[in-house]
C-alpha cells in the first residue's frame, strides 16, 4: 500500500527537525513537502536548515527543496511547527484551503472549536471538527497537541480521573530543549534554576482542564478540578519532570492508584497505532525514578513515566512524572494525532 504524503510547516526549526526525524521510516506517512519562511524558500533543505539533532538530516528531508508557507501544491496532511508569531494566519489559510493541519503551536489550542488532542485521553474531542468546519467555512481543519509540560501532567492524571480529581498542584522542572534553539543562554542556566517561563503556568492550568474535559456538543466542558502550576527551567537537555499533588473526591488507596497507572490503555493501544506505546503510562517502582537521563529516551520518548507515589499530608496523594518534551510533548504527539485521524478515516 502506498504511503500518505505529508508536509511540515516550520520544517527548518527545532520542532520541525524532530518531525523529520520522527517521520523517517514511518509506516503510514511519507515526507513530501517542507515549508518555512521566505528566508528559506527555494533552498535545498540542508542549505536552509542547520541540523541540530544527532547525525545528519535524513535523506527523506535532505532531498527536498523548502517552499514558502502557502497552500497550493501541498499534501492534504500538514504538520505545523511554526513560530507562534506567524502560525495563526498560516494555519488558518491551510485549513481554509482544505488541509488537515496537525499543529504543535500554541495559537489555536484553546479555541472553542479546536480539539486539543491526546489520543489516549480524549479521542472523542475530534467531534469538534464538524462544528469547526461549519463555523469557519473551512474544508480542512486544525487539530492541536498540548504544551510540552501539560502533556506529561495530563497523561499522568488521565488514569486517575475516575477517582474524582478536585485539586492539583504541580511543579515543573523543564529541560532547556523546550525553549527551542539556541534557547536559554548557557550562562543563565548552567548551575542554575530559572523559576519563570513566560505564559507556561497559565497554559498548563487551562490546557489540563480542556484536555481532561468532556465533549459537550460545540465545545469542551472543562474538568472542574482546580489546577495550580509552578514552572521552572532546569539544566536538563531533554525531558520535563513534573511533581504532582492531587486531591480526590473519593478515597482511592495506593493500590487503586498504582493499578490505574499500570493498566491504563486507550484507543491508540487498541488500534495498535504505529507510534503508540503498548502502555502509555508506566510506573517505575524504584525510589529514585523516573530520571530524565535514565528514562526519557525509553520507548521512543512516547511514554509518560510515573514514580514515587506516596501520601500527601496536604492533599491526598503525590507522585512524580516525566515525559520527553520534544517527542511526546511535540513531534511524536502530533504524529500520533495524525495516526488517530487516519484511523478515524478523516484523512480521506
Ligand atoms: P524555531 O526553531 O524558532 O522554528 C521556527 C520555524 O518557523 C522555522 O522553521 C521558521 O522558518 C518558521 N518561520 C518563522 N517565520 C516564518 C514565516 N513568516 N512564515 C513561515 N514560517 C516561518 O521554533 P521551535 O522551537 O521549533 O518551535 C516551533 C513551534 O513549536 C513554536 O510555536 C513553539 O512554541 C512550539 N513548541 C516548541 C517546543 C520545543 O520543545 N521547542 C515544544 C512544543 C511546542 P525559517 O527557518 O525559514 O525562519
Amino acid at each position: 500500500m502506498s504511503k500518505i504524503p505529508v508536509g511540515i510547516l516550520g520544517a527548518t526549526g527545532m520542532v520541525g527537525q524532530h518531525f523529520i526525524k520522527f517521520l523517517d521510516g514511518h509506516p503510514l506517512f511519507e515526507l513530501a513537502w517542507l515549508g518555512a519562511s521566505e528566508r528559506s524558500a527555494g533552498k535545498c533543505y540542508t542549505d536552509a536548515a542547520k541540523w541540530h539533532l544527532g547525525g545528519s538530516a535524513p535523506d527523506s528531508a535532505a532531498r527536498l527543496t523548502v517552499s514558502d508557507s502557502k497552500p497550493g501544491n501541498v499534501p492534504k496532511l500538514v504538520f505545523s511547527a511554526m513560530d507562534a508569531s506567524v502560525a495563526t494566519e498560516i494555519e488558518q489559510a491551510f485549513a481554509a484551503a482544505g488541509h488537515l493541519v496537525v499543529s504543535n503551536s500554541k495559537n489555536h489550542r484553546m479555541d472553542r472549536d479546536v480539539p486539543l488532542l491526546v489520543p489516549e485521553i480524549n479521542a472523542d474531542h475530534l467531534k469538534l471538527i464538524a462544528g469547526q468546519q461549519a463555523n469557519r467555512g473551512w474544508k480542512g481543519a486544525v487539530v492541536t497537541n498540548p504544551n510540552c509540560s501539560t502533556i506529561v501532567l495530563t497523561m499522568a492524571l488521565a488514569p486517575l480521573v475516575q477517582f474524582g480529581i478536585t485539586r492539583v498542584v504541580t511543579t515543573t522542572l523543564q529541560a532547556v530543549s523546550g525553549a527551542g534553539y539556541p534557547g536559554v543562554p548557557s550562562m543563565d542556566i548552567l548551575g542554575n534554576v530559572i523559576p519563570y517561563i513566560g505564559g507556561e503556568e497559565e497554559k498548563i492550568q487551562q490546557e489540563t482542564q480542556k484536555i481532561l474535559g468532556t465533549f459537550a456538543g460545540d465545545h469542551i466542558a472543562p474538568l472542574t478540578a482546580k489546577v495550580s502550576a509552578h514552572c521552572n527551567r532546569v539544566a536538563v537537555i531533554d525531558g520535563h519532570t513534573v511533581t504532582v499533588s492531587v486531591e480526590f473526591s473519593s478515597q482511592p488507596s495506593e493500590a487503586d492508584l498504582r493499578n490505574a497507572f499500570e493498566t491504563f490503555r486507550a484507543i491508540p493501544q487498541e488500534r495498535n497505532l504505529p507510534s503508540a506505546p503498548k502502555f502509555p503510562v508506566q510506573y517505575l517502582p524504584e525510589a529514585d525514578r523516573p530520571q530524565p537521563r535514565k528514562d526519557v529516551e525509553r520507548e521512543r520518548g512516547m511514554v509518560c513515566f510515573v514514580g514515587r507515589l506516596r501520601e500527601c499530608p496536604v492533599f491526598d496523594w503525590k507522585f512524580v512524572a516525566l515525559g520527553h518534551n520534544t517527542v511526546r510533548g511535540a513531534a511524536g504527539a502530533a504524529v500520533l494525532n495524525a495516526e488517530l485521524l487516519h484511523s478515524e478515516g478523516l484523512l480521506g
